[in-house]
């Protein structure tokens, strides 16, 4: 009997075992990743139709990847797989100034979009740090945020509709193009986040804002980060509408420091990076924060233009290549109510001593989600067990204080057996149903978030 690769068109199948390895795993340290039987790279809605179909019919699962920059192994092959990788569905398809949308397919990187958009003086928010090379159908699968989500929301709030391949093939049509719709369940919402597992996202409806104004940055230097957390409550609670507000503990401005001098005082145990889009009244927003932060020990620059304010904002961009050169790391992700986050800062401190790792914590302080980020050897298995130990650690704190294991990188195969603890039971079981109603044979990115019933081991 024929392979079933051989009903689909010739182009679109790639069986190379090099390719298929270089497409095997994401971004994820630590994560298991299978064999692949097959690359497919469809461009267009009937042909991911026939995909899924065919794997069906089949029982073959299916891996839908867009840029594989996610960092929870969700988009990892398992063995026999067809990786499903959207990249070829590249179109911005429509532009709508009037209602403020834009359609496209899931393979637009979010950049290309924010700054076509922006050309027409429109703004689409969402900025996840990896802007420049992910795709919109990754973030919105895995709901994605970023820094200025602190103001406009995470992805799922941008998402009016979407065109999704269910497992069977069948093409459904969710949500709206109107500013308001309440016609049926929010099945919409239901997608965002779902990392691949209950359908092939092929289509996206985003709302966009009229341009945000050129933000005004500033930044405040503390003596160490329960000032630091305790102004960033204050200024939360007063009324200031940041449109980023991001916090680093020391560990983070040392290796910034070994990255490139960016000047930071070297008595200063923390420090914020605030910005305000709100135009002329941005000046007065960081007025506030200044004096905010000098009522808690912090020291404040303000830039005067927008470029001083880009110039502020490389101490933030720096940790990331910062952290890239020590090696190994895993970042954990979780988010906390406000008024935990000091607490959630100073356990992740004790974390590090109790296992003698460095943890370096940045993040979206103004949201109360942050990324302590976990840095390790990985051919020294000591210093591996000691950083898993570390970063299952910080999820049990995260969860203690009342918060989420996962703010915005999602569940994948990293978080999985942590999902049931963060849902409990009954919710758990709803997840599992949901699941067997979308995709009753388990193909549909088997292993992650939550397994099917009637998913393969
Ligand atoms: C340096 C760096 C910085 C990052 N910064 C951030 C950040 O600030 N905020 C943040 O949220 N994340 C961040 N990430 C994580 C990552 O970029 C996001 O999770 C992103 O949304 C993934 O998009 P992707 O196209 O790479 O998707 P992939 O990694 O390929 O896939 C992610 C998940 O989505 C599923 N998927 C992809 N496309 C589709 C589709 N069309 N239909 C159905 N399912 C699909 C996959 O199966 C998988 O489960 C960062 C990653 C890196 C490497």
């Amino acid at each position: 009997m024929s392979s079933p690769l051989a009903r689909l068109p010739a182009e679109i199948v790639t069986t190379d075992p090099d390719v298929l390895e270089s497409h095997a795993r994401d971004n994820a340290p630590l994560c298991a990743h299978g064999t692949a039987a097959a690359l497919l790279r469809p461009t267009s809605t009937a042909q991911v139709a026939a995909v899924l179909e065919l794997a069906s019919r089949h029982a073959i699962p299916v891996v839908p990847q867009g840029a594989r920059s996610g960092l929870a192994g969700a988009a990892n092959a398992v063995d026999g797989c067809w990786l499903l990788s959207l990249e070829r569905m590249n179109a911005v398809l429509e532009v709508d100034p009037v209602d403020r949308i834009a359609v496209v397919q899931p393979g637009v990187l979010n950049a290309r979009l924010s700054r076509a958009v922006a050309e027409r003086g429109m703004f689409y928010p969402p900025d996840p740090s990896s802007w420049e090379f992910s795709t919109l159908g990754g973030n919105v699968a895995t709901n994605a945020g970023g820094l200025c989500c602190v103001k406009y929301g995470v992805t799922a709030d941008f998402v009016r509709g979407l065109e999704v391949v269910l497992a069977d093939g069948r093409v459904l049509r969710t949500g709206r193009r109107t500013a308001k719709g309440v016609a049926g369940y929010d099945l919409t919402r239901l997608f965002c986040g779902s990392e691949g597992t209950l359908g092939v996202i092929t289509e996206i409806t985003l709302a966009l804002r009229p341009a945000a104004r050129e933000p005004l940055t500033a930044i405040a230097f503390f003596p160490g980060t329960a000032a630091a957390c305790a102004t960033v409550t204050a200024c939360m609670a007063s009324g200031v509408v940041p449109s980023m507000l991001e916090l680093m503990d020391r560990p983070s401005m040392d290796i910034v420091r070994g990255y490139r001098d960016l000047g930071f005082p070297p008595d200063a145990g923390a420090m914020l990076i605030v910005q305000s889009d709100s135009g002329p009244p941005a000046s007065a927003d960081l007025a506030r924060f200044a004096e905010i932060a000098q009522s808690h020990g912090g020291e404040t620059v303000v830039a005067d233009d927008p470029s001083e304010s880009r110039l502020l904002l490389e101490a933030r961009r720096s940790v990331g290549p910062a952290t890239e050169l020590l090696g190994a790391y895993l970042s954990d992700d979780v988010c906390v109510p406000l008024g935990r986050l000091v607490d959630l800062v100073d356990g992740v401190e004790k974390i590090a001593a109790e296992h003698s790792v460095l943890i370096t914590c940045t993040g979206h302080a103004g949201d109360g989600n942050m990324h302590p980020t976990v840095v390790f050897d990985p051919r020294d298995a000591t210093q591996v067990h000691r950083a898993e130990r570390a970063f299952d650690a910080v999820m049990e704190l995260g969860l203690a204080l009342g918060g989420t294991i996962t703010g915005e990188h999602g569940i994948g195969l990293l978080k999985a057996a942590w999902l049931e603890k963060e849902l409990g039971p009954v919710s758990l079981a709803v997840h599992r149903d949901m699941k067997a109603l979308f995709d009753p044979a388990g193909i549909l990115n088997p292993g992650k978030v939550v397994r099917s019933r009637a998913a393969r081991p």
